[in-house]
């Protein structure tokens, strides 16, 4: 990677160049993602990534701090005399899939594969620290929170338990997803909950197995497993209020292994998805007395594990409205999206400290996130890089008297 070519000149403090260079910027930008993509690294092993990011971040000019949460990296670039603070975050991982796609950049490790664009969002965190660093048209200190393991592990969770925000205070936080249901050009945020709280359950009934011919010598663990996911799956409809909304999808049932043979146990998989943490109780309760139920209908024993591993992604009303702001100020078509996604993201941790917006930045394509064929869109990178900048700028203004200026 010619990272010494990205960084471009700086010259300390003082802004190089006044206007906005996006466009220059970007062959060098598309370079850094498609590297990125062709090495892929999964939850917590980010280091060739981390490594590059805070080459680039220290060729800028950054503070640059390594190993919060192991991989993750925060670049610090301050302007100005005023005490405001923001944090910009990108995620870095990829995912344990195989890349089906025959493009150049393809990955090259074996069933790692930036099949959710997380390339995309490093590249434009990136790209946004340089004009940053050049432009300084802001007056405040802006945080780059480069972070591990989005992918299901809680990364996020890690560097706040680690001190993030002790270490790098921010007034507020902003991130964003590239979104293949949004034309390119297009984004979209809301207040309140945009994405959803994703819980996982497990499910072990136990009998003591026994001859087929002979089931009334044994409780039967898979009548009682079949019956339990049919009433697994009247709860959301039967006991969730139908003005909230809610799913809970049984996705694994296991058990069993010969033609003439009870197993002693069965076993059910799956996840609960939600926006309310009244209803996610009330799910997680009716969940609790089925299994209980069930076995004692069945003479078994239920044994479940409930994990709620991602809270809900909420949005700050005022920063749901900067983040459209600076949205249309970066020259995209900005609107209120309609309704939540029922995915879930795990900079819902940093938002339940801080107040924040994550916006959906529209990628187009037919390919959906996490699809085997799936690749970043190149052509959203100035979107983002632009995005990000507006949002430093209008968080952060240098005429705190003026319209755009907050808090
Ligand atoms: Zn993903
Ligand atoms: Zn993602």
């Amino acid at each position: 990677m010619a990272l010494q070519h990205f960084a471009g000149r700086h010259d300390g403090n003082r802004p190089l160049v006044a206007a906005d260079t996006v466009d220059d910027l970007l062959p060098d930008l598309v370079a850094l993602r498609r590297d990125l993509h062709a090495h892929p690294e999964l939850a917590f092993e980010e280091k060739r990534t981390a490594g590059i990011v805070a080459a680039a971040l220290r060729l800028l000019g950054l503070e640059v701090h390594e190993g919060l949460a192991g991989t993750g990296v925060v670049g610090t670039l301050r302007h100005g005399d005023s005490a405001r603070t923001v944090g910009l975050r990108a995620d870095m991982d990829a995912l344990p899939i195989a890349e089906q796609s025959r493009l150049g950049h393809a990955s090259r490790y074996a069933g790692v594969h930036h099949g959710c664009g997380h390339d995309g969002h490093t590249a434009m965190l990136l790209g946004a620290a340089r004009q940053l660093a050049r432009t300084r048209r802001f007056d405040g200190t802006v945080h780059f929170i480069f972070q591990p393991a989005e992918e299901g592990r809680g990364g996020a969770r890690v560097m706040v338990e680690q001190g993030l925000f002790e270490r790098f205070p921010c007034d507020a936080v902003y991130a964003l997803h590239n979104w293949p249901d949004l034309p390119l050009g297009h984004a979209q945020t809301r207040p309140g909950a945009i994405m959803a709280a994703a819980d996982r359950f497990d499910i072990v009934l136990r009998g003591h197995g026994g001859h087929a011919a002979q089931p009334h010598r044994t409780p039967d663990v898979l009548l009682a497993a079949s019956q339990l996911v049919v009433q697994l799956n009247t709860i959301v409809s039967r006991r969730i209020d139908p003005g909230e909304s809610a799913v809970l999808s049984v996705t694994r049932v296991a058990g069993g292994s010969s033609h003439n043979v009870l197993p002693a146990e069965a076993t059910l998989t799956g996840t609960v998805r939600s926006f309310d943490a009244g209803a996610q109780d009330l799910i997680e309760a009716a969940l609790r007395d089925a299994a209980a139920g069930v076995a004692l209908a069945h003479g078994v024993e239920a044994d479940v594990t409930y994990h709620r591993y991602y809270p809900a992604t909420v949005n700050s009303e005022a920063e749901a409205q900067l983040a459209l702001e600076a949205a249309a100020a970066a020259g995209l078509q900005a609107s209120v999206a309609p309704r939540p996604a029922f995915t879930s993201e795990d900079f819902a941790f940093l938002l339940r400290e801080r107040p924040g917006a994550y916006l959906w930045l529209g990628q187009g394509g037919e390919r959906a996130l996490h699809h085997p064929c799936y690749d970043f869109n190149d052509d959203a990178l100035p979107h983002g890089v632009r995005w990000f900048c507006a949002v430093a700028e209008r968080a952060l203004p240098m005429d705190a008297s003026s319209p755009t200026a907050r808090r």
